[in-house]
């Protein structure tokens, strides 16, 4: 069994960028700038808004947190989105999801310019994505890509079976896998609640990507052997012996499906750090 390791992978990724940032500055280039708009304060978000600037500081970008209270009006929100939009020291921006009940999130993500999307959640970016066009891919399936891309996974004519079927992950995920691509070709089965005998459609998978968000909702007697799985769920689960008292956990009870899969990413340390380093591909493909 091997670990598909996101941390490892990630680091190189940041090596490639900072190199990439040192050349950019040594031709009087503009360094690459990323904001990220944080609403309110729920304690995940602000923890991965905290990685992604630390993430940026360490390839030596320019980053800007702009915090907002969870009382900040759609209005207000939407000003703000414009005036990033038209400052031409911002490459990229991110709005850190989700947003309180009263914003309406389609509306925010409509309202941000495409061109510095660099989530790629705008339906331009989605649209061009799906069209197979250069655009910016979403930071957590493009990590996703780059992982089995970078261990060399085989993918062309397997069966690949998505487990969720969110905006964010799970939807941009079987697109890509299905696209003629690195890391694609595969006949892909995009799952999610309303489908029946799961089980039987995951032991037949030669790659199990799950984004649920259900904590070790997959387990070993739901895969088959030689299986690879991409663990993309963090779920807080309560844990009285840990200092902060909770630990992260993934979708996929490790124990179980790591005794049976060829490859596997843990949680923390596969797919988390790949997002993050890839949001940073993003911001340096934004401002070049
Ligand atoms: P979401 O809540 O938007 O979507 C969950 C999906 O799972 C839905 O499509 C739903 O139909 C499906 N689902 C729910 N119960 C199911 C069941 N019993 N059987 C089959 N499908 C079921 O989730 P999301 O935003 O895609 O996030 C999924 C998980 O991934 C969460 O734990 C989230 O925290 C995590 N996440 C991690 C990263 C990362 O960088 N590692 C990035 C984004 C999300």
């Amino acid at each position: 069994m091997i670990i598909l390791d996101g941390k490892k992978t990630s680091g190189a990724i940041k090596e490639e960028i900072a190199a990439a940032v040192v050349e950019l500055k040594k031709q009087g280039k503009k360094t690459p700038h990323l904001a990220a708009v944080l609403v309110g304060n729920d304690g995940a978000s602000m923890t991965y808004v905290g990685a992604k600037v630390k993430a940026c500081e360490l390839v030596g970008f320019e980053s800007t947190l702009l915090e907002l209270p969870d009382t900040t009006s759609e209005e207000a929100l939407l000003h703000e989105i414009d005036n990033l939009n038209n400052n031409p020291e911002i490459d990229g921006f991110i709005i850190q999801l989700p947003l309180p009940k009263h914003i309406d999130e389609h509306k925010v993500l409509m309202a941000v310019n495409p061109e510095k999307d660099v989530d790629g959640f705008h339906p331009a970016n989605v649209g061009k994505m799906a069209l197979e066009l250069p655009t910016f891919l979403p930071a957590t399936p493009y990590g996703i890509m780059e992982l089995l891309e970078r261990y060399e996974v085989e993918t062309s004519g397997k069966n690949v079976v998505v487990i969720g079927r969110s905006h964010i992950v799970g939807r941009p995920m079987s697109i890509l896998l299905s696209q003629k691509r690195t890391a694609g070709d595969a006949t892909v089965t995009l799952t999610h609640s309303r489908t029946k005998n799961l089980k039987e459609i995951t032991k037949e998978a030669d790659i199990i990507v799950a984004a649920l968000g259900i904590a070790e909702f997959l387990t070993g007697d739901m895969v088959k052997e030689g299986v690879t799985i991409i663990d993309v769920g963090i779920t807080r689960v309560e844990d009285a012996s840990k200092k902060r008292g909770f630990r992260l956990a993934g979708d996929v009870h490790f124990d179980s499906v790591s005794k049976k899969a060829s490859y596997i990413t843990p949680v923390p340390g596969g797919v988390g750090p790949m997002t993050i380093a890839m949001l940073l591909k993003n911001t340096l493909q934004a401002c070049q």
